[in-house]
């Protein structure tokens, strides 16, 4: 990590604008007020704000940094790279005091940027997801005021999570399934996956009427000590939320409800862009400035997956 923190847009601020403008102007600059993409001149001088741009259309100044998460934070880009590059590279996450510490920035701005990292890293991808998908929940943190359930009678103290895995892509989906909606994790698979996909959970009652809608659904009955039949299994997503769980347990211990949707668009990202499907560090990082301006940027591809 040492030597590919070493690369220029991490320490020099110049180096920084270039290398955020070349990603989310891929074309050349676009004015952020009127869209305007001619006219634009790059403003020169000692006193001139650092990648300043005047719209002679519109008449108004701008930078990249204009309506992307980096708007209203007087930190400086080169170190939201290394932030970025931190939190996109750490596999169960890493904390704000880590970031706080390694960055030389206060405790709440680095609070504030990883969260406004993991804005960054929620995906806009409202596509179906096809072939075969895994479906499976798991329960975290506590909630609270909510007296905890004996043992044996569920997880009434605790926070739904409903996930989705692709086995074809590899994308994982994650949900705060907490409402009192009673058909909550019908909904969610049912507005996530195509009808042609082949449907894979365990037996819970929740995925019976809606498994029916699909291709195919296949249950694995774990309350009968059964966890593979042939291609009947929810391995996929258990891989997954071991990562998420050890994560949530050692790094971040207090999630409240209110945040839970942006700790899973953190681990969903982290998953659907990893190691194993040919997408490294640094792909990782530059995939993940695609995310920061205002969610209208059209999403790059660069990693293996699709
Ligand atoms: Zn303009």
């Amino acid at each position: 990590m040492a030597s590919q923190l070493s690369a220029p847009h991490f320490h020099n601020e110049d180096a920084a604008f270039a290398y955020v403008e070349a990603r989310v102007w891929p074309e050349g600059p676009v004015c952020p007020h009127c869209g305007g993409v001619e006219r634009i001149s790059k403003m020169q001088g000692k006193s001139t704000r650092k990648g300043l741009y005047k719209c002679y259309q519109c008449r108004k100044p701008f930078t990249v940094r204009m309506g992307t998460i980096f708007e209203s934070s007087h930190v400086a880009l080169h170190i939201w790279l290394q932030a970025m590059y931190l939190v996109a590279g750490s596999k169960k996450g890493i904390s704000a005091n880590q970031l706080h510490r390694t960055l030389g920035v206060t405790l709440k701005t680095a609070w504030f940027m990883h969260h406004r990292i993991r804005e960054a890293m929620r995906s806009t991808d409202l596509g179906l997801m096809a072939g075969t998908v895994e479906a499976d929940e798991t329960y975290i943190g506590k909630k609270p005021g909510v007296e905890k359930a004996p043992k044996g009678v569920g997880f009434r103290h605790k926070l739904r999570v409903v996930s989705l895995v692709s086995r074809d892509t590899g994308e994982a989906r994650s949900f705060n399934a907490n409402s009192a909606e009673p058909d909550e994790v019908a909904n969610i698979v049912r507005a996530n996956v195509s009808r042609e996909a082949r449907l894979m959970t365990d037996e819970a009652r929740h995925y019976w009427a809606v498994g029916r809608e699909f291709a195919d659904h296949q249950r694995v009955l774990h309350s009968g000590g059964e966890y593979v039949r042939g291609e009947a299994h929810t391995n996929t997503i258990e891989g997954f939320y071991s990562i998420f769980k050890r994560g949530m347990r050692g790094i971040y211990q207090h999630c409240s409800e209110k945040h839970l949707h942006r700790y899973l668009a953190e681990f969903d990202f982290r998953y659907s862009n990893r190691m194993a499907l040919g997408c490294n560090d640094e792909d990782r990082a530059s995939r993940l400035l695609t995310g920061i301006v205002g969610k209208r940027l059209t999403y790059q591809t660069t990693c293996a997956r699709g």
